[in-house]
């Protein structure tokens, strides 16, 4: 008698690289033989990876884990198993406190997600997760105890060291025509305020050829969009001695012939180099959009948060970055309110996206991690305090976003278009080479010329026509 398959249904929170780890579980499971479900209440096992980033993903992570709790005492789940960020901070307090929860899986532990499951089958190879390279970097810091977590409640005393490569089953969870490829996991960094290094371990790079064998793939497959990522893009190759790791890779793909648009995104601010610029210019496949999270822009904040760098030189190498690649499209983030943040510095920081002018712009309230650096150092300011300097620095940018996609107006871009906007189905909704999935603005279309039918997932010529603060509108030409 044939079995039924058992039904996973998988919650995936967080960041893409959480969501290509998503990716992975679920191609495994699915190779075991296991029938996927989008639908948490169809499923025999639910699965939440989760996320650690800051306090309100957390809290995110926690709320979703309660609320598939009560799916399986009153509903038809059987097991539920935690995944991803949260496990690897606070595992026993999981456990400990949701009873409810039957296993977890930590962030360097995928392939126990079919234990975890008890999806009937096995791995169909000899486990190839564990990279051993390393920068001499990230080996320094971490005898001087960057990755430490032993004061940490259930923490597993070794660090994360999972790496999937081109042979491991992967589900997509993105539209079949994009696709997020993991170039390198772990983080050498020191940024005070940052306990990912804990969460995700030392820095380790995905084979160059690994990487290659999966975007080919990927491309006969139907995608046609590759966005790469990893906690820090700019070091990839560095553990495997590789000079010039990123630039490399981005060369390599733009050669596949299938592919469309390859970016890159978390661009480290000191790794940005000359030969990357000069390969961004060179190859038309590569989106001219570079995203460097700057975390701030006064140098005495910067070096509280262990990060170093300041408004004078991030000016300089902004002016660099566009006069190499002449419209580039260029993408940040910033703390605000980190403690002893004084006003002095957060107008530095003012007066510096002011200055910069930046495409498109990121801003999170500072939030205390135990087991960070910053979380024993500097006054720290108030909630109401933090916001205020949130929707202040926002404010800034809403008027400098306007002003910008105002000016594109007439223009004329490559659409990659994505179906039927969120908002009504009147309108299509896509993308230029200027907007990264999910995280950036989006093109509204209202106007296509008779006799075409537009379909999801190919690539138009279109006009901006108007604009607002952060979408544009256009029509296809
Ligand atoms: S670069 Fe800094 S902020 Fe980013 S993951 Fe590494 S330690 Fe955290």
């Amino acid at each position: 008698m044939a079995t039924v398959p058992t039904k996973v249904g998988f919650v995936s929170l967080g960041c893409p690289k959480n969501l290509v780890d998503s990716e992975v579980m679920m191609g495994m499971l699915a190779q075991a033989g296991a029938e996927l479900t989008s639908a948490a209440e169809d499923a025999d096992v639910i699965v939440v990876n989760t996320c650690s980033f800051i306090g309100s993903a957390q809290q995110e992570s926690v709320d979703t884990i309660l609320e598939m709790a009560r799916l399986k005492t009153g509903g038809r789940a059987k097991k539920l198993v935690v995944a991803g960020c949260l496990v690897e901070r606070f595992r026993d307090q999981i456990r400990r406190n949701i009873p409810e929860v039957d296993a977890v899986v930590g962030t360097g532990e995928l392939e126990r997600i079919l234990a975890a499951t008890g999806v009937a089958g096995a791995a169909t190879r000899p486990s190839p997760f564990t990279i051993l390279t390393s920068r001499p970097e990230g080996d320094h810091r971490r005898a001087n105890g960057r990755f430490a977590r032993d004061s940490w409640d259930g923490a597993v005393a070794d660090l994360p060291n999972y790496l999937y490569d081109e042979a491991t089953p992967r589900v997509l969870a993105t539209p079949g025509y994009t696709a997020y490829i993991k170039i390198a996991e772990g983080c050498d960094h020191p940024c005070s305020f940052c306990i990912i290094p804990q969460l995700r371990g030392q820095f380790r790079s995905r084979r160059f050829e690994s990487v290659v064998a999966e975007a080919e793939r990927l491309a006969r497959s139907g995608v046609r969009e590759i966005t790469l990522i990893g906690q820090d893009t700019t070091c990839y190759g560095e553990d495997l001695g590789l000079k010039d790791g990123l630039p490399l890779l981005l060369e390599k793909l733009a050669g596949i012939e299938d592919l469309r648009w390859i970016r890159f995104l978390y661009a480290y601010p000191n790794k940005i180099t000359g030969k990357l610029l000069d390969t961004i210019a060179a190859h038309e496949k590569i989106c001219s959009y570079i995203d460097v999270p700057l975390q701030h822009a006064s140098a005495t904040v910067l070096k509280r948060m262990k990060r170093g760098g300041g408004a004078d030189l991030f000016l300089r190498s902004v002016e660099k970055m566009r006069r190499t690649i002449p419209g580039v499209t260029l993408r940040t983030s910033f703390i605000v309110g980190f403690p002893g943040e004084t006003e002095k510095e957060f107008e530095e920081l003012r007066e510096f996206v002011r200055e910069a002018q930046f495409d498109w712009m990121g801003t999170f309230g500072y939030s205390d991690q135990e087991g960070a650096t910053a979380f024993d150092q500097g006054k720290k300011l108030s909630l109401r305090e933090i916001e205020g300097r949130r929707k202040s620095l926002m404010t800034i940018q809403k008027r400098i976003s306007r002003a910008k996609k105002k000016a594109l107006i007439g223009r004329e871009f490559e659409l990659l278009l994505e179906g039927a906007s969120e908002e009504t189905d009147l309108l299509l909704a896509g993308r230029t080479p200027m907007h990264a999935p999910e995280i950036d603005g989006k093109v509204l279309v209202n106007d296509y010329p008779e006799g075409v039918a537009p379909q999801k997932g190919e690539f138009y010529r279109c006009r901006v026509t108007a604009a607002h603060d952060y979408d544009l509108v256009a029509e296809i030409v």
